[in-house]
């Protein structure tokens, strides 16, 4: 796949991406607060007469919400379990469901289909993330989102994978990638990420109001506020995100298991290490 670089609004190529970023940004973006309750997990009748909390929290004790309909709860097992499989994945559920000032909530629903996204974030006066929730898709095992914000998660195309393992181990590397978003979430201020979020809405209204003009001096007063644009915050956070997917793959896909690692995944992973050269582990 064509693999891009995002640059400044300044041309017709990246307006496009823009519209495109924006797009891919359902696919997992940390909606929010403001607008959460807009795109809340809207639960269907059927769906939350079968709700379980398989995991209650008790005083002082480590919090963990696995809100997952019953018709659901065999294939979550099965994604789950296999994100366990890995240290990479038990240490990153391990810091925060082992965490008691943190409460972590993980559902599923049809609506999230083959995606997945961070919503519900709670921050304490210090701008400390203090509670998430993940919400999972229904179809997580199938879907794979484009390379342009999702290099790592992309690589796993159709192919690439044997077919027995490949719909698990697809599922939990967008669980893994959700985990990396906490992960950045939790060692930055969330002041600052929800004044990225109010802005953002506000850029983009302005830019789509004046034309898709960036030189807008509106717009360049809200990338000096917000410390980047819409397009490059967004490529920002989801790298990072992928950098949980790195962590699960690279040990779920060692030669002692069921799945070796396909030459297109080493590349993707390589890729992302050369242009980030300062998360390499
Ligand atoms: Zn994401």
């Amino acid at each position: 796949m064509v693999r891009e670089r995002i640059g400044l609004l300044s041309s017709a190529r990246s307006r496009g991406c823009l519209v495109k970023v924006l797009l891919l940004a359902i696919f997992c973006f940390a909606l929010p607060i403001t607008i959460t309750a807009l795109n809340h997990f809207p639960c269907t009748p059927d769906e939350k007469a079968e709700h379980v909390v398989t995991v209650d929290a008790g005083a002082g004790s480590p919090s963990l919400k696995e809100v997952i309909p019953a018709k659901y709860q065999k294939r979550y097992l099965k994604w789950k379990n296999d994100y366990l499989s890995t240290d990479a994945g038990r240490e990153e559920w391990e810091r925060y469901t082992l965490d008691p000032k943190f409460t972590l909530t993980i559902t599923i629903s049809r609506e999230e289909a083959e995606g997945a996204r961070v919503n519900g974030l709670h921050w304490d006066a210090t701008g400390k993330l203090i509670a998430a929730t993940i919400m999972l898709g229904s179809k997580l095992d199938s879907g794979y989102p484009s390379s342009f914000n999702y290099p790592i998660t992309c690589s796993l195309a159709p192919g690439n994978l044997p077919s027995e393992v490949k719909g698990t181990i697809l599922a939990a590397t967008k669980l893994a990638h959700e985990f990396g978003h906490l992960n950045r979430m939790m060692n930055m201020d969330g002041r600052l990420y929800e004044l990225q979020n109010r802005l953002m809405i506000e850029y983009n209204r302005i830019f789509h109001a004046n034309g898709l003009n960036a030189q807008d001096p509106r717009l360049s007063e809200l990338v000096r506020r917000m410390d980047g644009t819409p397009v490059s915050i967004a490529q920002e956070r989801e790298s990072w995100a992928e950098m949980g997917a790195i962590l699960y793959l690279q040990e779920r896909l060692q030669k002692d298991r069921d799945a070796k690692m396909p030459q297109p995944i080493r590349e993707a992973i390589s890729t992302y290490y050369l242009t980030y050269p300062g998360r390499l582990q």
